[in-house]
């Protein structure tokens, strides 16, 4: 389609659903077309949703891409946030002067040293998966899942950008992380770094025990969750927080906006 300005970019949009046909959309690709057009359904929505999900846009539900943010300007972040950014060192650093002089148990599984660990506080706060705490009775809950391949090459630049997202249904990964972009590619004196650290991104197939990374948000996950949910609201002195105990997707923004609530609501 090129670039264009916003009125024809709209009436271009309008003509491209008019010939697709499209008065209800029954599947992403109708919803898809309706927001977007055909041009650009086809070059940047079809291939990486059909890589993300598996299956092809037709047999999609319409209500995945329904919040799909469109903007007719020349603004062409992702987000339509005034601010962006990410605390200086990361967030490992930020979390990590946040608990400096707190006693930290790593690599304990709470579930497994519940009894002890209950006796330590009044309270709890719980991360991990909601349906993990009530011993799965209702079932896993389902998630997708992304798998990482992690490089290091001999160059100090690969892309020259932290994340490069790759739309095409032939590319096998849907995006490549070049870590050090996050950070303006300087170590911590301020010094060009020599190398450089690449991980693709691939969508793959959960299954239970493997690592949850998204909420599957459906009527039947979601019917699902609300079981465990009315559970969780009757558990004594345990908060539930966050993506997996809310069972919910969460950018960072957002789940340090909820923790604040919920801390000056609960405390
Ligand atoms: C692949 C991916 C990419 C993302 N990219 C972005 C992005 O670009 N921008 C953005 O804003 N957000 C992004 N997010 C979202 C962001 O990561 C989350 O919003 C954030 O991490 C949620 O914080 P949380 O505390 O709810 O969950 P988590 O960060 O998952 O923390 C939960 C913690 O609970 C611990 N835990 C779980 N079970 C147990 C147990 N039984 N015992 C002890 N500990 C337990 C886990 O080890 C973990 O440390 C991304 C998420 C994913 C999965």
């Amino acid at each position: 389609m090129g670039r264009d300005y916003p009125r024809r970019s709209r009436s271009k949009i309008d003509e491209q659903r008019k010939v697709a046909g499209i008065t209800e959309s029954k599947n992403l690709e109708e919803q898809a077309i309706s927001l977007v057009g055909t041009d650009i359904y086809e070059k940047l929505v079809k291939g990486y949703t059909e890589k993300q999900w598996g299956r092809d846009c037709k047999d999609l539900p319409a209500f995945i891409i329904k919040r799909l943010p469109v903007r007719l300007t020349f603004d062409n972040n992702y987000f339509n946030a005034l601010y962006q950014d990410i605390p200086i060192g990361g967030y490992a650093r930020i979390v990590e002067n946040m608990l400096k002089g707190i006693e930290i148990r790593l690599g304990v599984d709470y579930l497994e040293h519940k009894v002890e660990l209950d006796a330590l506080a009044d309270r709890v706060v719980y991360t991990g998966s909601i349906d993990a705490y009530f011993g799965y009775r209702f079932g896993p809950l389902e998630y997708h899942s992304v798998r990482f391949e992690t490089e290091t090459l001999d160059k100090p630049n690969f892309q020259g950008n932290a994340a490069v997202n790759y739309t095409d249904r032939e590319t096998p990964w849907t995006r490549i992380i070049e870590h050090k972009w996050f950070e303006f590619g300087k170590d911590e004196q301020g010094n060009d770094l020599p190398k450089t650290v690449i991980s693709r991104e691939y969508s793959s197939e959960w299954k239970p025990g493997d690592e949850p990374y998204y909420p599957v948000n459906d009527e039947e996950n979601s019917a699902l969750y609300a079981k465990y949910k009315k559970l969780a609201d009757a558990e004594q002195n345990v908060i539930f927080g966050g993506r997996l105990a809310e069972y919910k997707y969460y950018d960072m923004d957002q789940v340090v906006a909820a923790t604040i609530e919920m801390s000056m609501s609960a405390f």
